[in-house]
């Protein structure tokens, strides 16, 4: 628990995803004393999301038995490209925003200093400073999850690009001609090796009349199909389930071997919520196609890591962005 002390000494972070949203208060040490959770609402409109996102801020810092004067900054995440320096979300798809000046508003509902990152580029900051002390000179973060996305960071700063779209790693094809994205491109990582993706590999192969014991799990339709569920199915010894994730994880090998060839980063960390489930399946296959596929010479001792954060790195990079915006 929080100590009594009236000084701001404490840093919030928050996730805000499509469908819910994370608020996580944080010691200047990074360690987490309190969180809260709420569904984003999106289709409510921008104006409702943010008094639910003010009301999710208030209840973690409720819960550790702070005020809000205590909190020193805000930094929050959000699913598309931010303009940091404004604090403007340029565009979000999964919320349907466009040009919304998420720093003004929610700094009138709370009162508080809020930054705003894309929240790869946050999660990338979290595992960064959390996991790895902050110490590699470079570190690219992949985050397979119902979208796949990456965060750069380049001698410890973020790299966010002219257009501050950079990390855009889940539409880079990576096979000419391949199945249709949600970008309205054919072959994208994304449409290859992300959550919806590998669901819908299963869903058509069932379809097709592959045997899977995934339906003897879910039943036929496999209603609310977890990434959990596809380990599990492994584990009992499901090929085609065991195939489709093999598949799922080359292609994230070639990934990084092309990220590998293009930054040459010190460490390269996958997290998100499909490498969380699936660890013990994908890792092995990744670093091998990764040392397969990247240009000789250029692996020497660079280091692909598993993310432990799993749904905390979000968080966890708000209080980083909020601690390094407000020392
Ligand atoms: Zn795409």
């Amino acid at each position: 628990m929080a100590d009594a002390s009236k000084d701001k000494d404490y840093l919030m972070g928050v996730d805000l995803g499509g469908t819910k949203i994370l608020a996580g208060v944080f010691s200047e040490k990074l360690e987490c004393l309190g969180r809260s959770k709420k569904s984003t609402k999106a289709q409510r409109g921008p104006d409702k999301v943010v008094e639910r996102i003010a009301t999710c801020v208030a209840d973690a810092i409720d819960e550790c038995d702070l005020e809000p004067k205590q909190i020193r900054g805000i930094g929050i995440g959000a699913p598309g490209a931010c303009d940091p320096e404004t604090g403007t979300v340029l565009f979000a798809p999964n919320l349907v925003w466009k040009h919304y000046p998420l720093k003004k508003e929610l700094e009138k509902q709370l009162g508080l200093p809020v930054f705003v990152e894309n929240d790869c580029n946050i999660q990338a900051l979290g595992v960064f400073e959390k996991e790895l002390g902050g110490k590699p000179k470079s570190m690219v973060g992949i985050f397979l999850g119902t979208g796949i996305g990456a965060g750069i960071i380049l001698d410890g700063k973020l790299y966010s690009g002219f257009n501050r779209t950079a990390g855009e790693i889940g539409h880079m094809v990576l096979q000419v001609g391949g199945p249709k994205c949600g970008c309205g491109n054919k072959g994208c990582f994304e449409a290859l090796a992300s959550r919806i993706a590998i669901f819908g590999m299963i869903e058509s192969a069932v379809e097709d009349g592959q045997k899977t014991l995934l339906t003897d799990m879910l039943g036929n339709g496999l209603d609310d199909m977890r990434s959990g569920d596809l380990r599990k199915a492994i584990r009992k010894g499901d090929k085609l389930v065991e195939k489709i994730i093999e598949e799922a994880a080359e292609y994230t090998g070639i990934a990084v071997a092309n990220v590998i060839n293009l930054l040459n980063p010190q460490v390269v960390v996958i997290g998100g919520g499909v490498l969380d489930a699936l660890e013990d399946d994908m890792l092995a296959v990744i670093v091998e196609t990764a040392h397969d596929y990247a240009m000789a010479g250029t692996f020497d001792g660079i280091e692909i890591l598993a993310s432990k954060l799993g749904d905390d790195a979000g968080i966890t990079g708000g209080a980083v962005l909020a601690k390094r915006h407000t020392k």
